[in-house]
């Protein structure tokens, strides 16, 4: 099993379900009382939500980059970015730290195509929606990617880092949530990413009409499938 090196912090809420999911799939495969092999540097993340909303994207840059330097020191065999919008940085820090970095955005893909589903609402921080580097990895693929209006666009971001990144989840934000999903299915989408690690504790399945793509799971699945791949000995 190959040494895991996450980025977690943004939020601890989400890189809670990482640690849980990981652990859960090693146990999975190997019965016992097996665990997952990995390291976790967690940011305390007002620091990173600051420097975010101030667009400092360079120095973020850096701040990543040194830390995945220092798990790479701690003998990470590969990185999992522990939220969707810090992929933004994702090719800088395997340029710099010449580790593999699993990506999250390719790893919903290889799900959304699995499932056949090719029309997607991706809805995350405005970075991850408004940006291009999370939808290319998925139109490079052949999917169709859909983000609400402005005005919705809005409404996602506020509720992720107002309440999801501090633990509150309410009723009212999940119902404004499932709204805007289900407004694109009347428009034809088959699918909706959620692209944000901590919306998967506000929606879930079972409260739409269309399939859901979970990134905080998928991504964990795909970090325990690639601790266990011969790919990068
Ligand atoms: N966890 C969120 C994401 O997946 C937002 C936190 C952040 O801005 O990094 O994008």
């Amino acid at each position: 099993m190959k040494r895991i090196g996450m980025l977690g912090g943004m939020s601890w809420e989400s890189s809670l379900e990482y640690y849980k999911n990981i652990n859960e799939g090693v146990k999975a495969r190997l019965g016992g009382s097996h665990s997952a092999n990995c390291l976790m540097y967690s940011f305390d993340f007002e620091e990173i939500e600051k420097l975010q909303s101030a667009g400092k994207w360079r120095e973020l840059t850096e701040i990543m980059v040194s830390e995945a330097q220092n798990l790479k020191r701690a003998g990470a065999a590969f990185i999992v970015i522990c939220t969707n919008t810090m992929h933004l940085m994702s090719d800088a820090i395997e340029q710099e730290t010449g580790l593999k970095v699993l990506h999250i955005a390719e790893a919903a893909a290889e799900e959304i195509l699995r499932r056949k589903v090719n029309k997607v609402l991706l809805l995350g921080t405005k970075y991850t929606m408004e940006g291009d580097f999370y939808r290319n990895r998925l139109e490079d693929r052949g999917i169709c990617v859909e983000i609400p209006e402005a005005s919705d666009r809005q409404v996602v971001h506020d509720i992720i880092f107002k309440e999801l990144v501090r633990g509150e989840i309410n009723d009212e934000s999940k119902r404004q949530y499932v709204e805007i999903i289900e407004k694109s299915v009347r428009r034809g989408v088959q699918g909706v990413v959620l692209g944000c690690t901590e919306i998967p504790l506000l929606v879930s399945k079972s409260d739409v009409s269309c399939q859901v793509f979970d990134t905080t799971a998928i991504h964990s699945e795909a970090a325990v499938d690639y601790a266990f791949s011969e790919e990068g000995l």
